[in-house]
């Protein structure tokens, strides 16, 4: 075996066990691109290795993406496909487990009729809702982790050929998911209490609020009641433990859907479904979006933010140190789930339930009673920085340094 070999079995052995933890006897759904087969090969390898009753895979190919949004009429993207919809429901309902293995190509929709993009997106957000539900209430367990491909490689690694691209990015994807540790599982292991120690000085604080400082940032945004931090691991709510993405170096909360003020300037691009948009700011009045900008890709946000009513709130607010082991290869990722890992984010759109006491019992309206948003969107965006500054305010209107040049204070 080579050394890759063996590294990517230790990687598939990370997202079955650290992951999505499958049990015995448990079915696993892995949802894939193509250009990934070898790495899920291993995956579905070490599922039936650790008691898989069965696993199956869904396929997706990028060209195939992109052939159907050049091609397809316009009325193929207003209607999903709703026995996929109904499929992953009644998957959900019994129990399993679900896998995306992401290799995501950053531009693979550049140039592409946004307004396909954008009615696909809201068509399949609203189909998707009741499988989104049990995901976002932790009812199943599942995980996120990504497989380069040669246009994501070229694209994070510009000066390189696309070989020695592919070989940059794995030994990143590799060294970012503890991968290159001596005892890989053992090392999620520390790394999931490091986590789980900072949410519980969080919660015991109870904060009200957090000011945001930064150049171009000035941002007060409420914790919901009875919020919940959360961060590493969490317990599905059979009280199975399970890692949803990895990398992970994030604690998040729920932001009071009405309690956000201010202006917060995006620190990075935010790759949104194959199309990048740079350089946002946003303004916020009583939790809405009342004003946003961006440098590129203007009518994409647009799009997003216009979605649906809750494309207009947050629905989480995440706290990553500056210095992380994503951040510290300086490298931008162009990808959410290793880009917003690298920096404290927000996100447009749905709360996650976990994120207060009793919220996995609430429908969407009890979720909005409850003051969390909600929305059929839920995207992250990066506000940190080296620059940014961030207090906490307690119940008692004690102030606490929680943030100071972007690493934790506390
Ligand atoms: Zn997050
Ligand atoms: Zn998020």
């Amino acid at each position: 075996m080579t050394e890759f070999q063996s590294q990517l079995k230790k990687y598939a052995e990370v997202a079955v066990k650290v992951g999505i933890n499958l049990q015995k006897g448990q079915n696993l759904v892995i949802m894939a691109t193509i250009s990934a087969a070898p790495y899920v090969r291993e995956v579905v390898k070490a599922a039936y290795e650790a008691g898989a009753k069965d696993v199956f895979v869904r396929w997706d190919d990028d060209q195939i993406t992109r052939i159907r949004y050049d091609m397809a009429p316009m009325e193929a993207f207003e209607e999903a496909p709703l026995w996929l919809a109904r499929g992953f429901e009644e998957m959900a309902a019994s129990g399993h487990a679900f896998l995306s293995v992401l290799s995501p190509n950053p531009e693979l929709l550049k140039g592409v009729d946004p307004k396909k993009i954008a009615t696909s997106q809201k068509v399949n957000g609203e189909a998707m809702r009741p499988f989104s539900n049990y995901i976002k209430a932790g009812k199943v367990s599942w995980s996120i982790v990504a497989v380069p491909n040669e246009a994501w490689a070229a694209k994070v690694f510009p000066d390189l050929d696309p070989e020695a691209g592919i070989a940059a990015l794995w030994d990143q994807i590799f060294r970012i998911n503890r991968i290159t540790t001596p005892d890989p599982i053992k090392s999620w292991e520390e790394h999931i209490k490091t986590l789980h120690d900072r949410c519980d000085f969080l919660n015991e604080k109870r904060l009200k609020k957090l000011h945001y400082r930064a150049p171009g940032t000035d941002l007060t945004i409420e914790l919901a009641d009875r919020h919940i931090w959360l961060g590493g691991a969490k317990k599905n709510t059979s009280g199975v433990p399970y890692t949803p993405n990895l990398p992970t170096e994030e604690v998040f909360c729920a932001p009071k859907k009405t309690g956000v003020n201010g202006t917060v300037k995006s620190t990075k691009p935010l790759n949104y479904g194959g199309q990048l948009i740079e350089g946002m700011s946003f303004v916020f009045e009583n939790g809405k979006i009342v004003d946003f900008k961006a440098d590129k890709g203007y009518d994409i946000l647009k799009n997003l933010v216009d979605m649906d009513e809750g494309a207009r709130y947050l629905g989480e607010v995440a706290l990553v140190p500056h210095r992380s082991p994503i951040s510290d290869t300086g490298l931008l990722f162009y990808n959410t789930l290793f880009d917003e890992n690298a920096s404290c984010h927000l996100a447009i759109g749905s709360a996650y339930a976990m994120n207060i006491e009793g919220g996995t019992e609430l429908d969407d309206k009890g979720l909005e009673e409850a003051g969390l948003n909600t929305s059929i969107t839920h995207v992250d965006f990066m506000i940190g920085s080296e620059q940014l500054d961030i207090d906490g305010e307690t119940e008692n209107g004690e102030t606490i340094a929680i943030f100071r040049n972007g690493n934790w204070a506390i």
